[in-house]
């Protein structure tokens, strides 16, 4: 019986993705499903046409520009196909195929962008961190003027590394933020295009926020298949076909919540606290290496190893034993992962970082 109870308690989930969501916007999620807005119909059985519905997606669009401070210049969209389908959608529709793009090769994802892009045009890899296991953020590169666009991954979510600086250059930035949207303020002008897959830091799997800049569009020769040219969503304000809808309203939930916790600024520091928390650890407990060069950690996904490999899976027993669900690292780093998303409360850091300390009395 005991142990049915601790199953069934809540967890403290460091899950990478899909990831912690604010419990109020999971309950607010849940009772839609039973009756939506108080209409009477699941949220899950209503036409997507519907004014109620329709309001949803307004919303979530408007809580995207406001919470990131959008100009007419933006559009935003909520696709489908995750974050994997722009590594192809933004080269199919920016690039010509005789004109270059500029990607920096950061790790897992920003290597399948390069490879997606090189099927529309030529790719031009300014740097890569592959040579030391994309444990750092290469600095040391220019951006050709005449480049189309500069693809960046802002957040790498298995290695746990992160853009804290942006490269000097007039060229627009294409960047996949997965892991870190809403985690910070931007300057927003330098980016192009945007991306993220909902399900690390907005909202469940199963649509992908866009952003893109007006003079981005209409600049491409190639014929593009209606459902793969964002105009086409565009046009229709992401409703040219079925959106995933309850995806969208999670995630507008989630933004509700952001914006009422104060907004990217607000939550920038709330991170900050929390990562230092537990880097701090990392540094202080003999027990514990960082995975990632200082000056690159990730404010999201907090990675790191142990010089005694023998400790590792008891560690990972500690943390289950203890409700922390998610830990286990990456495959291709090793070690610990602890994804510690906008949703992640302080308490649960302070968990964690509590079990570092005691495993490392009783190791020592
Ligand atoms: C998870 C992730 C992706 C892939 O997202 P999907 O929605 O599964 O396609 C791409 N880029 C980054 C940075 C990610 O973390």
């Amino acid at each position: 019986m005991a142990s049915l109870l601790v199953d069934k308690k809540k967890k403290h989930n460091f899950s990478a993705g899909p990831a912690i969501l604010p419990a109020s916007v999971l309950k607010e999620a849940a009772q839609a499903v039973e009756n939506f807005n108080g209409i009477g119909l699941s949220i899950l059985e209503m036409s997507h046409r519907s004014a109620d519905y329709v309001a949803v997606v307004e919303e979530a669009v408007q809580l995207t520009k406001e919470l990131l401070g959008l100009d007419d210049n933006y559009e935003v969209l909520f696709l489908t196909g995750g974050a994997s389908s722009q590594f192809f959608m933004a080269a199919m529709n920016f690039l010509n195929e005789d004109e270059t793009a500029c990607y920096v090769d950061t790790g897992a994802w920003s290597t399948k962008a390069i490879k997606e892009a090189k099927l529309f045009g030529n790719v031009n890899v300014l740097a890569s961190s592959k040579d030391s296991n994309f444990s750092n953020v290469p600095k040391n590169y220019t951006v050709p003027a005449d480049a189309k666009y500069l693809h960046l991954t802002s957040n790498n979510t298995i290695f746990g590394t992160q853009q804290h600086w942006w490269p000097e250059t007039d060229v627009p930035f294409v960047c996949d933020m997965s892991s870190d949207i809403f985690s910070r303020p931007i300057d927003v002008k330098r980016f192009g295009m945007i991306y993220a897959g909902a399900q690390k830091n907005l909202g469940p799997a199963g649509t992908t926020l866009v952003i893109i800049r007006k003079d981005m569009l209409g600049k491409v020769a190639r014929t593009i298949p209606t459902m793969l040219d964002y105009n086409t969503h565009i046009k229709k304000g992401s409703m040219f076909n079925t959106p995933p809808a309850y995806p969208i309203y999670v995630c507008m939930l989630t933004m509700r919540w952001l914006k009422a916790q104060g907004g990217v600024a607000a939550m920038a520091k709330h991170n900050e606290k929390k990562a230092a928390l537990i880097y701090n650890e990392i540094d202080a407990n003999p027990l514990f290496n960082g995975a990632a060069a200082k000056e690159d950690r990730s404010l999201m996904n907090v990675t790191f190893t142990m010089p005694n490999d023998d400790l590792v899976a008891p560690f990972l027993d500690l943390c289950t034993e203890a409700g922390c669900v998610g830990v286990k690292g990456h495959r291709s780093v090793g070690g610990f992962r602890a994804s510690i998303y906008n949703a992640m409360p302080m308490e649960s850091v302070q968990m964690l970082v509590g079990l570092m300390q005691d495993f490392a009395k009783k190791n020592g």
